[in-house]
């Protein structure tokens, strides 16, 4: 049994001001609400200069979120201008750094190849890869819903021990920020032969012990249907994560 994940991507909204606004309201939301922690995980991942501040935010007022980072350097350290290493991201307490979003992989021409030594670097250094993957419509049309994200993740997958802790996030391009969001039946699909991308390179238990998300114009409207789904564990959620009512809602989508 895999305890539910759902987790807030700000992409490059909120600033170091406003992400402490909005976790203190996210919480007491949650709190009002009566919420039972236990019953999922929530992880929020703020732009890198919040880091350090919601950190500090989580760690005083004992809210209960993990924190991850958007992206990480492949290097350790050293001359590399304007990147992030894991190392620093693992001493901010991050427990996760998303790697391969599609809008790293098309704006910042991210290849498998990137990704890959991205979820190395994120293992090094402790961190757990929410390892995102998804076709675009063009895609699916030639090649079908399951082809492209299996082999992203296969390519991302080499070298990482069978005993890894680890998250797949299925993204389907067409449903980012579209409002296109895909059916339950169309994410239990790729989520299914994601699973077995993971049973096959890593093992039976690390394929029954690893979240698999869907992500793309989840809200709470919809976020139920998803997670009746046997193969998906949560969901990557953008803008609907920037609105405590609305991502509270989410978190809530059992009630
Ligand atoms: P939206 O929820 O805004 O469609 O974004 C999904 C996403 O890209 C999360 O990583």
């Amino acid at each position: 049994s895999r305890t539910p994940l759902i987790a807030g991507n700000w992409k490059m909204n909120l600033d170091h001001l406003q992400a402490v606004a909005f976790v203190q309201k996210l919480h007491w939301t949650l709190k009002d609400a009566g919420h039972d922690e236990g019953s999922v995980e929530v992880a929020v991942f703020p732009p890198f200069t919040d880091l350090r501040t919601v950190q500090t935010l989580l760690d005083a007022d004992k809210i209960p979120f993990a924190l991850g980072a958007q992206d990480l350097s492949t290097h350790d350290s050293g001359a590399y201008t304007g990147e992030v290493s894991g190392a620093f991201l693992s001493k901010l307490a991050c427990r996760y750094v998303i790697i391969g979003h599609s809008e790293r992989r098309e704006y910042h021409h991210e290849s498998d190849a990137i990704v890959a030594e991205k979820v190395q670097a994120a293992l090094r250094h402790g961190l757990v890869p929410v390892i995102c993957v998804g076709e675009t419509l063009e895609q699916r049309e030639q090649s079908g819903p399951t082809a492209v994200s299996v082999a992203q993740l296969q390519a991302a997958l080499a070298g990482v021990a069978a005993d890894a802790d680890i998250v797949v996030a299925y993204e389907p391009v067409w449903a980012i920020g579209t409002g296109q969001v895909a059916s339950p039946e169309q994410a239990q699909e790729v989520c299914t032969a994601l699973r077995q991308v993971l049973s096959e390179t890593l093992g039976a238990d690390a394929a029954a012990r690893t979240r698999v998300l869907y992500g793309g114009s989840v809200k709470s409207g919809n976020i139920a249907s998803f997670m009746r789904e046997p193969d998906v564990d949560g969901a990557l959620v953008g803008g609907a994560s920037l609105v405590a009512d609305e991502f509270a809602a989410i978190i809530r989508y059992q009630k």
